[in-house]
């Protein structure tokens, strides 16, 4: 499990990770089952608010910083992933959650996901994914579908779309699963899984835009998945059989694609063997003679 010292000495509900602030998203909205389903994950794991910061990106999705009652901060369009790594560096205690958009995490951010992937930093990335910027009221994002109209594509999308599965496969995720906004049951488990993973682990939630995505609705993704936790012979240790399940279109596997170990970013770092690096003294040091070294 990333965080070590995870344990509670009292029994939480999910309602308790709720704070004052009622959700401002659409009715049906997708985002609804993801909120549910993280708060369902942590209680199953007994964390409690303060062991976990989840950092958002912009969208939607990132309005849920008002909604669930832990550490968190609202990052710059894209940026989510950067400021999870630096938190995660700073204390590697805390359970670290990026909350990303289509648009935030794969197109603005893209890069940054790529490095996130290989880095195997141990933190959790869930991506709300509608194939569409819905924040800004309709626009075509990196995972539309070809030939989707929308206001920013008015004659239909030109480029095929990203795969989120594929990409994490080929850049290095060591944790890979898919989720159904349609399906908390299994999606709070997939997260669950998700967190408990020690390395980056990398969600996909097919998540309906009720307003602005016609197109990707419950009812067409319910035509097409299926649940990888059914096949008893599928073998999530194996790369190749993972990567031939992303890959497809005519059906869409959901479950874990691929879970394997590999040593993380953190046990590399010399620094952070003993403690946090936020519980390390430095009243010794004179941070004027630091600061004026880069003035
Ligand atoms: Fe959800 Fe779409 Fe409404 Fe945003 S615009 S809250 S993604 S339904």
């Amino acid at each position: 499990m990333k965080n070590n010292g995870i344990n509670s000495n009292y029994d939480l509900k999910p309602g308790d990770f709720n704070t004052r602030i009622r959700p401002a998203w659409c009715r049906g909205c997708g985002n609804f089952a993801i909120w549910d389903a993280l708060k369902k994950a942590f209680v199953s794991l007994k964390l409690k608010s303060h062991d976990i910061i989840i950092v958002y990106g912009i969208g939607c999705s990132g309005n849920g910083t008002n909604y669930i009652k832990t550490n968190a901060f609202h990052a710059l369009h894209g940026r989510a992933l950067p400021v999870a790594t630096g938190v995660k560096l700073a204390n590697h205690k805390l359970e670290v959650i990026a909350m990303v958009g289509d648009g935030d995490g794969i197109g603005i951010g893209g890069n940054h996901f790529i490095h996130t992937c290989r880095r195997n930093i141990n933190i959790t990335c869930i991506l709300h994914d509608n194939r569409v910027y819905g924040l800004t009221t309709g626009q075509t994002s990196p995972t539309s579908d070809e030939g989707f109209q929308t206001k920013s594509t008015p004659h239909g999308v030109l480029e095929e779309p990203i795969n989120p599965l594929m990409l994490a496969l080929a850049a290095g995720a060591t944790f890979i699963a898919r989720g159904f906004s349609g399906d908390v049951v299994q999606l709070k488990g997939i997260i669950e899984k998700a967190i408990r993973h020690r390395g980056f682990s990398f969600v996909d939630v097919l998540q309906p835009c009720v307003t602005f995505n016609r197109q990707n609705t419950y009812y067409s993704y319910i035509k097409l998945i299926y649940k990888l936790e059914e096949e008893k012979k599928y073998d999530d240790r194996d790369f190749s059989a993972a990567m031939e399940r992303a890959r497809e279109t005519e059906r869409l596997a959901t479950g874990v694609l691929y879970d394997t170990e590999k040593s993380i970013y953190e046990d590399g770092l010399k620094q952070i063997e003993r403690k946090p690096l936020v519980d390390h003294v430095i009243k010794d040091i004179d941070i004027n003679k630091l600061l004026k070294r880069y003035t």
